[in-house]
């Protein structure tokens, strides 16, 4: 089959690689309808992530149709509909049955995060193997291991560009406003207008937030922003934004703030260069925070940030919370709110073409030219 390969010094290539079958008896395979790029690619496009190989099938987000079950299938039959969640968990260990199978400790093949992070997260498709990655969506078809936990049928009603945005940008962003608590009457800033940062703020306004402000720098994308009901858009090349979120949070400070941000592009034609002094979102974060407030990293980077502002994190009493790939117990409640109209997405949808032009779309989407949030692919 044709498939999105990482190919090294940070290209994208359309290879033939063998198809997936069947290995366990709880896998099953799906012919790819959509896939969509995600800013976690970045990095490893990046050169960042060092784990990866060449050849390694990129697309941690994708939807399609049942082809083939294995034995122990039992929530899914040959020709459903399926969008699949970012995380590959068991559904049965100690961390799965606390609800949180992003820290899955059966998902992952990898054991490379282990001696950097302490312990592995869950596997994830279009990761890197080494770090608890599977092969990826941007294919013809996926092997989809413990396939009752981590796919979810497709009400029908829902059109596969909407429904691909619930296998990991709406959960992230519903669980960035959940892991925030979100509540009626909050102000609520979110830093970065991608597709996270758009789906956070929907979530937020869902939550009874009284204002919710999206910080970015590119007009497009916050255009694209302030049509979300209840939304409200702050350049950072043109305003102070820390003045501004004070002003529009009564002088004291957004209760809730959330990093979004991703990976910064670096200017058109180059992946963004290392980043030893990242972080800069994090850090306003940090300093616009009301005292007591909360503030949420979705950050897909996978290293250090120097300058943690610790002294103003500890003396304002801020909590910080992060997840990645967390929110997919949320799935099924998303796919519903889509059914009814409540939860639109496809418009994130900003460019849509064939997987043989992967290369463009994602230097598209690195370089957030032409307007792009996100590009989705066909195979
Ligand atoms: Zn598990």
């Amino acid at each position: 089959m044709k498939a999105l390969c990482w190919a090294g010094a940070g290209l994208v290539e359309v290879r033939r690689v063998p198809d997936p079958e069947l290995r366990n008896a709880q896998d099953m395979i799906v012919r790819v309808r959509r896939s969509t790029t995600c800013g976690a690619d970045l990095p490893l496009l990046a050169g960042r992530v060092p784990e990866a190989s060449a050849g390694e099938v990129l697309g941690r987000e994708f939807l399609g149709d049942v082809v083939e079950v294995g034995p122990e299938v039992r929530r899914h039959r040959v020709a459903d509909r399926v969008v699949v969640g970012a995380a590959v968990a068991c559904g049965a260990c100690w961390f799965c049955r606390q609800g949180m199978p992003s820290c899955c400790d059966n998902g992952t093949g990898g054991v490379a995060a282990e001696p950097e992070w302490g312990q592995p997260p869950a596997g994830g498709y279009g990761r890197p193997a080494r770090l608890g990655g599977f092969a990826g969506g941007h294919a013809e078809y996926v092997r989809v291991p413990y396939a009752d936990v981590g796919a979810f049928a497709v009400p029908e009603s829902v059109s596969d560009e909407r429904a691909v945005f619930a296998a990991d940008a709406a959960p992230a962003g519903w669980y960035g406003a959940e892991l925030g608590e979100v509540a009626p009457g909050d102000v609520v800033a979110v830093w970065g207008a991608g597709a996270v940062g758009q789906l956070t703020a929907d979530a937020a306004v869902a939550r009874g937030a009284d204002r919710v402000v999206v910080v970015d720098d590119r007009d497009d994308r916050l255009r694209m922003v302030t049509g979300h009901d209840g939304v409200e858009a702050l350049n950072h090349r043109y305003v102070d934004v820390l003045a501004e979120l004070r002003e529009r949070s009564g002088g004291r400070g957004p209760d809730v703030c959330v990093d979004a941000s991703g990976m910064t592009a670096a200017g058109p034609g180059r992946w963004p260069a290392a980043e030893p002094d990242g972080g800069a979102a994090l850090r306003e974060a940090v300093h616009a925070c009301r005292k007591g407030g909360v503030v949420v990293v979705l950050d897909a980077r996978p290293g250090f940030v120097d300058r943690f502002p610790l002294g103003a994190f500890a003396d304002k009493g801020l909590a910080v919370r992060a997840a990645r790939r967390r929110g997919g117990a949320a799935i099924p409640a998303l796919l519903e709110r889509m059914a009814r109209d409540e939860l639109v997405t496809e418009h994130l949808a900003t460019h849509r073409m064939p997987l043989e032009r992967g290369a463009e779309g994602y230097a598209l989407f690195r370089d957030r030219a032409d307007g792009c949030v996100r590009v989705v692919f066909t195979p």
